[in-house]
Parts: structure tokens; C-alpha cells; sequence
């Protein structure tokens, strides 16, 4: 039997409309209406239509529905840019993302979310990224590894894929367990960057949700902030010399040079002029899309354990993937570019712990 629900999560992760769908399709688009309804079993040859335009199994046609989070309550990074169909192949692969949770978290102890809600006090982005950053106990040092950090506090982080690529990053609350979707074909220092601004939406916009108009300045401040402590910003750079000594000043905090840069001229160590100068700069040299000297890219330290784990069981992405009745190309794309192969440290039998290593001076 076919799951409407199912055609129309694979027409979404797609990014096609109705129409677009008829037209890969060749049917009209009451054929998609009806099969999107159930009203319509498809016919052999439809079947197999269906099968060739998604590149899905036919079994995942008649898969059980999946949970979805819901549009309102995610926040999609440059949202304004971003566009419905786009947010459609965001929010399926968000449903395969909870298919894949669930599924791990049936079988390995991950730490819960001990995010606070910060929306609740009326921080401004900067005292709430201190806020953070003392109810975790990272004073104002520089932050190691975003991801670990992030997992290591509760926050379930996945890769955005292909189908994706031209947005960012977005994350949502599902119930008491948040979510960041990061893309992985952006640099280490936009992907960090991405990841803090995820986590101020994640923190201060929980309740109200990111869409008002002030939600993305805010997040941004939130990230810079978080990633750039001001009296650590002040003690490491007492004055301003070179381009080159910039560059190598961002390796500190492993931000993009234009991230610094904004971030001295908002704490009033750069002026106006040497702004305007070292803006002209970047653009010039190209350092706005190509980061100079940069960091090596992220990875997750829960996905690589849990991964050599089940590795070790002999259990495969695609045995997951049958289970979870996900694609597994789709298993592919939640973890590509975050998982590496680091050799694994796990305990013996039943239920796995994941211990993070929880050392202050590198988190
Ligand atoms: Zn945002």
C-alpha cells in the first residue's frame, strides 16, 4: 500500500512543487493531487516513474509517516533568501534526521539538553552569549570544537546535504531536544560561525520562534559574541597592524577574518577608517568567500563513536536505513562531512555510553 505521506516527503526533499513534481513525472497534476491524498493507488508504470525521478526504493513508498518539525518553529538561516522549496528539502530531511535519532537514541545514552532559555530574560545577544558561556564554565576562553560543544550539551547536530547546499544552517526545538543542521560545504570558521548563530536562535528565540525581523541580528550578534569574547578579543589584540596580522590573530578563535574584523570594529578597538580599509581589503583579496590560512573542518566526535560502534556489531548504515525505512543515501547526506575515522572508544554490551571528553581547556 502507498503512504501518501510518503510522496509527498519525497516530492518536498526534491524542492519540487505540485506542478514541478507532474512534470518529472509526465502526469498532470491531479495524478500528484490524488497520490498525495491516497484517493489513487499509482499504476506499475507510474511506480516506476516514481522510483527513477526520487532515486527512492519503492518500499520507502510505503513506509510508515514520519515525524516533521514544524515550519513555524524552525529558523532558517538567511531566511529571507531562502526560498519555500527549499524549506520543503530542509524540513524532509529534518523528518529522515528524527527517523535516524530515534533510532540511535533507542541504543546509546547521548547527553539531554541543558540549554537554558535565555529568550526568557531580556538579555541584548551579548550579555546572553556571556550568560552562556558562564553557566557552561567556559569563562572567555576560546572555544576548541563547536560540534563537541554543541553535542556535548545535548544538541543533536546533523550535515545538510546537496539538495540544500545554498542554505546555511537552521535549527529547531522538537520538544526538549534541539536540533542543528549544519551545511558541510562551507569553511570550518562559516560552519563554526553557522553553529553559534544556530545556538543563540536555539537559546534566545525558543519561545517567540526566529522569525521576527530582529531574530537573525540577533543571532548573528549572538555568535559573534559567543565566539569572540570581548575581554579575550581586548587582551589578544591591542592594537591593529596588518591584514596578515589579522589573519593570523583569527586562528585563535578559528572565525573568518572578516568575522574578527567586524567583530574589533564593534568593540570599538578598530575604527572607522581602518574598517572601511580592511573591508576594501577582504573583498579585494577575496578572503570574503575564500578564507585565508583556514582551520581544518569539524567533526562529530557522537557520530564517529556511535558509528564505530555499530560498525563493530556489523551493523551498517544500510541496515539502518531498512529499519528506519529512510534512504540510505539520505543516511549519507545527514552525516556527510561530520563524520570522520577516528579510532573509537566504547564500553562493551547493551546500551553504549558516549562520553565526550570533557576537558576545559579544549572544548
Ligand atoms: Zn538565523
Amino acid at each position: 500500500m502507498l503512504n501518501p505521506d510518503r510522496v509527498k516527503l519525497a516530492r518536498m526533499r526534491l524542492g519540487l512543487t505540485k506542478v514541478g513534481f507532474a512534470e518529472k513525472l509526465d502526469v498532470d497534476r491531479k495524478t500528484i493531487n490524488r497520490l498525495e491524498s491516497g484517493d489513487t493507488e499509482p499504476s506499475e508504470p507510474l511506480m516506476q516513474k516514481l522510483v527513477k525521478v526520487t532515486k527512492y526504493e519503492p518500499h520507502f513508498f510505503s513506509g510508515k509517516s514520519l515525524e516533521q518539525p514544524d515550519a513555524d518553529g524552525v529558523s532558517f538561516r538567511s531566511m529571507r533568501s531562502v526560498t519555500q522549496k527549499s524549506r520543503d528539502a530542509a524540513i524532509a530531511a529534518a523528518a529522515f534526521g528524527y527517523a535516524l535519532d530515534d533510532w540511535v537514541t533507542a541504543r546509546f545514552n547521548r547527553p539531554t539538553s541543558d540549554l537554558p532559555d535565555l529568550g526568557l530574560a531580556d538579555y541584548s545577544a551579548e550579555t546572553a552569549a556571556m550568560a552562556l558561556r558562564m553557566e557552561w564554565g567556559i569563562g572567555n576562553r576560546p572555544i576548541n570544537h563547536m560540534i563537541n560543544l554543541l553535542e556535548s550539551h545535548g544538541v543533536r547536530v546533523f550535515a545538510l546535504a546537496e539538495q540544500t547546499r545554498h542554505l546555511d544552517a537552521y535549527s529547531f526545538w522538537r520538544d526538549d531536544t534541539p536540533y542543528v543542521f549544519l551545511n558541510s560545504g562551507t569553511s570550518c570558521e562559516r560552519s563554526r560561525f553557522d553553529a553559534a548563530h544556530e545556538l543563540g536562535h536555539l537559546v534566545m528565540h525558543r519561545k517567540e520562534g526566529a522569525r521576527h525581523h530582529s531574530a537573525e541580528h540577533e543571532a548573528n550578534a549572538f555568535a559573534s559574541a559567543f565566539l569572540m569574547p570581548e575581554a579575550d578579543v581586548i587582551a589578544q589584540v591591542p592594537r591593529i597592524s596588518t591584514l596578515q596580522s589579522l589573519i593570523a590573530q583569527k586562528k585563535r578563535w578559528k572565525v573568518s577574518v572578516a568575522a574578527l574584523v567586524y567583530r574589533l570594529n564593534k568593540l570599538g578597538r578598530m575604527s572607522e577608517r581602518q574598517y572601511r580599509h580592511f573591508s576594501i581589503l577582504l573583498s579585494q583579496s577575496g578572503y570574503r568567500n575564500d578564507e585565508p590560512e583556514p582551520a581544518e573542518r569539524e567533526q562529530s566526535q557522537i557520530w564517529q563513536k556511535v558509528f564505530s560502534h555499530l560498525w563493530r556489531q556489523g551493523i551498517t548504515r544500510a541496515h539502518i536505513a531498512r529499519e528506519i525505512g529512510v534512504p540510505e543515501s539520505e543516511i549519507h547526506n545527514l552525516l556527510h562531512g561530520i563524520t570522520g575515522r577516528a579510532p573509537p572508544s566504547v564500553d562493551g554490551t547493551g546500551m553504549a555510553t558516549i562520553r565526550l571528553v570533557d576537558n576545559l581547556g579544549a572544548i
